[in-house]
């Protein structure tokens, strides 16, 4: 049977893109939880503002149901669909990223996306990254990590990711975004971003990608 590997850790320590070369590697099929957050994100954003455009998470909570979430394979590359539009764009643009955490420590919405995550494992032969994989969502994955790296490393990293999707922010701004989305992350109630006590913890501040990798698969039995 293939296995089942969980990839937790802090924002922009390359979980996603290090997933999906594994996945590829291995033959697996990787799943990004955080688009789902920030899918649901962007949905909050363009449906359930309210008069001080803030998102209103009442009427959040309540359209949660006419949210249908969805990965299409384009070419090996899994691009997120909300209700048939392909949203994969507009869910790394700035404004998702402010609101995500806010979206994400909310318990109705944890739920509505726990029983669609599990179900995805069920069959074995997946790698699934977030913050919460290998303590909530899949406490019995076969494998885990946890992925750190220093904060001025992770800023660079976002900072070029944005510039080749053509979003120019400022330095700051991208360091402060991580910094409130980790803390949001890390104190929340329900899931928080933590290590699961058997997670091999991995700091990748001086490694490359490709050394990460290589680290990762040393863990895996083949
Ligand atoms: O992974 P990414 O940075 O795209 O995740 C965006 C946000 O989604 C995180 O900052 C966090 O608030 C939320 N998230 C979560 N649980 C996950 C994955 C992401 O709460 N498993």
């Amino acid at each position: 049977k293939k296995p089942v590997i969980a990839i937790d850790g802090y924002s922009s320590t390359g979980k996603s893109s290090i997933s999906k070369i594994i996945a590829d590697k291995l033959g697996l099929i990787h799943l990004d939880t955080g688009a789902l957050y920030r899918g649901i994100t962007w949905f909050a954003l363009q449906n359930c503002m309210d008069a001080n455009d803030s998102i209103n998470l009442k009427e959040l909570f309540a359209s949660l149901d006419q949210i249908e979430l969805e990965f299409r394979n384009n070419d090996g590359e899994l691009i997120l669909y909300l209700n048939h539009i392909d949203i994969s764009k507009q869910i790394r643009t700035p404004e998702v990223s402010d609101n995500v955490s806010l979206v994400a420590k909310q318990k109705e919405v944890r739920d509505f996306l726990l029983t669609s995550q599990r179900s995805l494992a069920e069959k074995g032969g997946i790698i699934m990254d977030g913050r919460d994989i290998g303590t909530v969502v899949l406490p019995n994955a076969d494998y885990k990590f946890f992925l750190t790296a220093s904060i001025d490393e992770r800023t660079n990293r976002r900072y070029f990711e944005l510039a080749s999707l053509g979003i120019h922010t400022d330095r700051e701004q991208v360091k402060q975004n991580l910094i409130g989305r980790d803390k949001i992350d890390s104190e929340r109630e329900i899931a928080p971003l933590k290590q699961a006590e058997d997670a091999t913890v991995i700091d990748n501040t001086s490694l490359t990608k490709e050394e990460t990798i290589d680290l990762i698969l040393s863990h895996i039995k083949k």
